[in-house]
């Protein structure tokens, strides 16, 4: 390492508070560039990033088109406030209608976790003007991330995030997630899922369902360790939900623009969500953004009466023009290249091959949709005894000297950091996808 890098590193030490390093057992990397699937850090080492920073990069890095998205839009309107409106902001409410294929009014914040905060803010009053003031619980799954904030977090289904921030948002419930390796039902795995759903059924009518304002998940949960339900577990959950006189919620932060091998993830099961949240491949994390889509007779209850004829709900920077600007770029990007259905037929192939590794004596469970996929490491398949954390970091570490980031749901749900994870951009070429199978099987080979 030369002096100049020792002195980044140093000066990164003293004023730089990093997040979570689990993704990194080994020592920080201080990336300089990105390009297509890969980052070159400030010593010239290479890595494909096989996790698109944090499942975000979807369309790869280096995109000098988004770049001249962002230049030409700040230098016509940089900003203005969308207590009014402006070009860029209409345009991406229509793009993304079109890619939701139905009919939804779009609300624009910063980040995954004020998504989902102005989502449970819109519930809550949609429930009040519908002269149901009492409908204030919220229902999310064990394992799954919502995001940091009070109300997000409490939404948050990992314990490890959470206790020492407690007491977090009042009115959240938790429930079994259908994680068809370790359910706790006996059947198919089609009556396994069915009856997890059929927990939240219980837990509406237990609660008083007068009392439940909405159910919010993934479909598929992915940081908690890519829990992949039944095909018919979606729409058990959204009948449940219209049994009750719930809304339904479905985050898409990370299954939202072709990870899963679908625009978003939910088509995948036919359902139709009353609000839907995004953010992350909105922009490929080019810029921030997060989206609040709300089914448009959710959003008309918010017209007309004099009391409640708008959402007292403003954010400075949310549907900033540059970062919608290059929102639009990046769906253009997505759709000239194909990279949804890249996605599906990529992460096909890629669960065909990962899937050998379940002949490995620490694999258990190999899963995925589209270019998202885990793997799940245990002590004894007969016990499924979750892996060590050295078995992970052991893979990780051999990947990284090879040139590979892969990730690990580390440090987040109690009992069970035992999965590594792949989300690699959805660009990845047919080289990229070579090396990532090839380095992964060898880390294994070495286990
Ligand atoms: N929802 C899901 C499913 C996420 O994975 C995340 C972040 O990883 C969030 C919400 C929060 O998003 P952000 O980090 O942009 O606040």
């Amino acid at each position: 390492m030369d002096t100049k890098s020792n002195e980044l590193l140093n000066k990164d030490e003293k004023y730089v508070w990093h997040a979570m390093r689990y993704y990194n057992p080994d020592a920080t990397m201080v990336i300089r560039e990105g390009d297509g699937a890969w980052v070159t850090d400030i010593n010239e080492n290479s890595y494909l990033d096989g996790m698109s920073g944090l499942w975000c990069v979807n369309v790869g890095y280096g995109r000098e088109e988004l770049a001249q998205a962002s230049y030409e839009q700040m230098k016509k309107l940089p900003y203005f406030p969308m207590t009014q409106s402006h070009i860029p902001a209409i345009k991406l409410g229509e793009k993304i209608n079109e890619w939701l294929g139905d009919d939804y009014v779009m609300f624009f914040s910063n980040s995954g976790s004020e998504a989902n905060e102005t989502a449970f803010k819109m519930v809550r009053q949609f429930h009040q003007q519908n002269g149901e003031p009492e409908r204030q619980k919220f229902i999310s799954r064990y394992r799954a991330y919502h995001g940091n904030t009070m109300g997000s977090l409490a939404a948050t289904g990992q314990a490890e995030r959470k206790y020492r921030y407690e007491p977090l948002a009042p009115g959240f419930l938790h429930v079994t997630p259908p994680d068809m390796y370790r359910s706790p039902y006996k059947g198919t795995k089609e009556e396994q899922s069915i009856a997890c759903a059929d927990e939240i059924d219980r837990v509406m009518t237990w609660e008083l369902d007068k009392t439940i304002a909405a159910v919010i998940m993934e479909p598929i949960i992915t940081g908690g360790g890519v829990i992949m339900p039944h095909d018919s577990y979606l729409q058990r959950v959204r009948d449940i939900c219209d049994k009750h006189g719930a809304l339904l919620i479905i985050d898409e932060v990370i299954c939202g623009f072709g990870r899963t091998g679908k625009p978003f993830g939910f088509q995948n099961y036919g359902v139709k969500p009353d609000i839907v949240t995004m953010a992350k491949g909105v922009t490929s994390a080019y810029l921030p953004l997060s989206v609040t889509a709300v089914r448009r007779e959710v959003y008309e209850s918010f017209m007309g009466t004099e009391e409640y004829d708008n959402f007292r709900h403003v954010n400075t920077f949310g549907g900033n023009p540059t970062s919608c600007a290059v929102a639009l770029k990046n769906i253009e990007i997505l759709e000239r290249e194909n990279l949804v259905e890249r996605s599906a037929t990529m992460g096909e192939r890629l669960l065909d091959e990962m899937s050998e590794l379940e002949e490995h004596p620490y694999v258990g469970d190999v899963r995925g949709k589209g270019l998202l996929l885990g793997i799940e490491l245990v002590e004894n398949k007969e016990t499924k005894e979750p892996a060590t954390s050295d078995k992970l970091d052991s893979v990780i570490s051999f990947c990284k000297q090879k040139g590979l980031i892969i990730g690990k749901n580390g440090d987040t749900v109690a009992g069970y950091n035992n999965i590594l994870t792949l989300s690699p951009p959805l660009s990845i070429t047919e080289e990229d996808f070579k090396f990532i199978t090839k380095t992964v099987k060898e880390a294994f080979a070495q286990l």
